[in-house]
């Protein structure tokens, strides 16, 4: 690519985010340790010395493979967030239950799955469990 490197485009790429990209570092056995390490902070995810081996590519491609497999999965569940199913509020990555404008104020680009938050657990469903005669402390598993 004209007026930009290798290295120029990996940086450039990883600070676009988005969707993982995974790279491999084609280079010639003279680069340095140095080299590497450089490469390695402006994202290479992996490197080849020439010639390329196609059975080491084709294992060094398989290995990426797995890799984004498993990107994508983290991408997806990092998309599905609690939410109270009464209050609306929202349980964020360190347990806490919030508000969701404070939550939004905070994400972007989130779904939802439904549960309670221990406020209107303890409002709306001790009271139903209360009234079929079920002892909530026991509805609750013994998780305390
Ligand atoms: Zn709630």
């Amino acid at each position: 690519m004209p007026g930009i490197d290798g290295l120029g485009l990996c940086r450039m790429i990883r600070e676009r985010g988005g969707d993982y990209v995974y790279f491999i570092l084609i280079s010639s056995n003279r680069v340095t340790k140095e080299n590497r390490q450089l490469a390695l902070e402006s994202g290479v995810d992996d490197f080849l010395t020439k010639p390329v081996d196609a059975d080491e590519l084709g294992m060094r491609l398989h290995v990426a493979e797995r890799i984004l497999g498993l990107s994508a999965q983290v991408k997806q569940l990092e998309t599905f967030i609690p939410i109270c199913g009464y209050c609306k509020k929202i349980r964020n990555d360190r347990k806490y239950w919030q508000e969701i404008e404070t939550f939004f104020s905070q994400h972007q680009g989130t779904k939802f799955s439904h549960g309670v938050c221990p406020d209107c657990y303890e409002r709306e469903l001790v009271p139903q469990l209360e009234k079929l005669g079920i002892d909530p402390a026991a509805a609750r598993g013994g998780e305390s």
